[in-house]
């Protein structure tokens, strides 16, 4: 039997509808370094969506499918795009401006973009890549910057405000059906060629009601959110779209993402919330440490893209007040997976190791371990596999180019259509998951397994360690041993290698400590500011670390 119910279909166009009408007084502020911050209004928001959904329809002749491209800093006119392109049924494709260049090149081409919204101080990034730009026929400059650059290039130059100027403020976002692509954005390829993970209106649609949700975000229109994490690392973790569900407002950084402007923003537009990867807040926290500031405005900050160093958690509350959430996600899982929200009634001590895992999975997100066996290991907290996931906004493939042919590796998707993370942990009886290691970070010690992360975050509670990164190199007895690198406070004295080892030595079991050791100036970081461990192994193989 059918059910009574009508079927609309979730499209970003309705988010986009609710944002700029129920909570048309909600602002987007985006920080500059001259005049102070511009504020735009979600109605005001709505209306230069509409302006630039109609430019890119009656001026660049896009239609449905197109794949219209962002290489943008995280601010307003971003979110413009954000919402106009999916709404009027063409597909966004946010370019991560760290890749090196031929990986934005080839990521261009595989996409087939037709459009590329630049901002202005961009500009000297992409016009060298345009030779190379097969399908891209219009270049848009948000923004002040030096067009000169563009001068004789082959697509044809528009400037974003005289493209929306005099346009209708209103769009008849068409009636798609919820499956259709919205967004697009491809993982940073360590391995191989980029992949490009495509988000459809429906799973865009019920990821920004999860990160809304008390046991995710939990954010209101008594909120001010600060995005530092970048929009185009998967869609800036839901937070644009989330926001214009809720009214929370928006915060963003723009290109100032270094800790000094940071503290400086969060000192004087007092944002509740925040979110990026860890690196950038143990910058923050440095800089704190150096000038302080009053960041106790933060009622939660999320944290999340890679494993955080339980020591920077007590640190941001014990110093700053500053409540830290963690998550784990993925590209690929759109990216909300898990959030570390504590079970109710416990301690605030007792709340740590919960606090401190990767957490529970949201009711739409089904989890099991694959154990190198081909069974399925049991939530008992003790047994590792590898952790599969299936869900309304889990990838269930790659965009597979001008082929038109969905791409499913084996390693990448099980035979009955689960996403195989390549992350390994284990998962306890009441589903809070711990993440031990990437797959291909687990150190493998003569037939053991040594977590890379579990020595990171032991080294980084020690009080001279600013950063501390663990890898995998190759050993004549045990296969494998760990490498640590360290990067040591400025004011860390002549503390040595023997004082690091005696430090983990009463928190690591004794077989799993590390012989090797390297002091570096800084941890190597990929392009969404994450410890870039190939780099490192490839700086010991070539025997730059000893
Ligand atoms: P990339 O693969 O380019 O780093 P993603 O942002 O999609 O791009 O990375 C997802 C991966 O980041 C996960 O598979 C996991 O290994 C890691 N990760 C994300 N969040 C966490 C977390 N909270 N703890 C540990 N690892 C994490």
């Amino acid at each position: 039997m059918l059910s009574t119910m009508q079927d609309v279909p979730l499209l970003v166009s309705r988010i986009l509808r609710h944002g700029s009408t129920v909570h048309a007084a909600s602002q987007i502020t985006t920080w500059t370094d001259e005049g102070g911050p511009r504020r735009q209004s979600f109605g005001e928001t709505g209306a230069r969506a509409a302006q630039l959904a109609h430019a890119l329809r009656d001026e660049l002749g896009i239609v449905e499918d197109d794949r219209v491209a962002t290489l943008m800093w995280n601010n307003a006119e971003h979110v413009e795009a954000y919402f106009a392109i999916p709404s009027m049924g063409s597909v966004l494709h946010t370019l991560n401006l760290r890749l090196p260049s031929d990986q934005l090149v080839w990521i261009v081409n595989h996409a087939a973009d037709r459009v590329v919204l630049v901002d202005g101080s961009l500009l000297p990034l992409l016009a060298p890549l345009l030779p190379g730009l097969e399908s891209v026929e219009h270049i848009v400059v948000v923004g002040a910057g030096d067009t000169s650059v563009l001068e004789g290039c082959r697509p044809a130059v528009h400037e974003y405000e005289s493209l929306l100027r005099g346009r209708p403020t209103a769009y008849d976002w068409p009636e798609l059906d919820e499956r259709r692509a919205a967004a697009m954005c491809y993982t940073s390829g360590t391995t191989g060629d980029p992949k490009g993970v495509v988000f459809s209106h429906r799973s865009m649609y019920l990821h920004s009601m999860q990160v809304n949700m008390a046991q995710s975000m939990g954010l209101t229109d008594s909120d001010t959110t600060l995005p530092v994490v970048p929009m185009f690392h998967v869609n800036a973790w839901g937070l644009p779209h989330a926001t214009f569900m809720t009214g929370v407002n928006m915060l963003m950084p723009d290109r100032f993402l270094q800790p000094g402007p940071l503290a400086e923003m969060i000192e004087s537009e007092r944002p509740t919330h925040a979110a990026a990867v860890p690196t950038i807040w143990q910058g923050l926290l440095a800089e704190l440490a150096d000038k302080p500031r009053d960041i106790s405005c933060l009622r939660s900050v999320t944290i999340g893209g890679s494993a955080c160093p339980p020591a920077m958690m007590r640190a941001f509350e014990d110093e700053h007040g500053v409540r830290v959430c963690h998550a784990w996600g993925m590209t690929e899982t759109s990216p909300l997976g898990s959030f570390a929200h504590p079970p109710a009634g416990l301690s605030a001590e007792d709340e740590w190791p919960y606090r401190i895992s990767q957490g529970r999975f949201p009711a739409s997100v089904e989890a099991r371990l694959a154990a190198p066996d081909g069974s399925f290991a049991p939530w008992d907290g003790e047994s590792p596999g590898e952790l599969e996931v299936r869900g309304p906004w889990i990838a269930a493939a790659y965009y597979g180019g001008a082929t038109g042919e969905p791409l499913r590796p084996e390693d990448k998707f099980s035979p009955d259509g689960w996403l195989r993370t390549g992350d390994v942990g284990v998962i306890t009886p009441n589903g809070y998951l711990t993440l031990t290691d990437r797959a291909k970070d687990v150190i493998k010690s003569g037939g053991e397994w040594i977590s890379s992360v579990e020595l990171e975050n032991a080294l980084m509670a020690h009080e001279a360690v600013a950063e501390a990164a663990v890898v995998a190199v190759p050993d004549e007895k045990w296969g494998e041993r760990p490498l640590a690198t360290v990067v040591l406070k400025e004011d860390a004295g002549d503390v040595g290698y023997e004082e690091l080892r005696a430090f983990l030595a009463e928190r690591i079991a004794r077989w799993q400590l590390p012989e090797r050791w390297a002091v570096v100036p800084a941890v190597p970081k990929t392009s969404v500011g994450k410890f870039d461990k190939k780099v490192l192994r490839g700086q010991y193989a070539a025997g730059e670390l000893d």
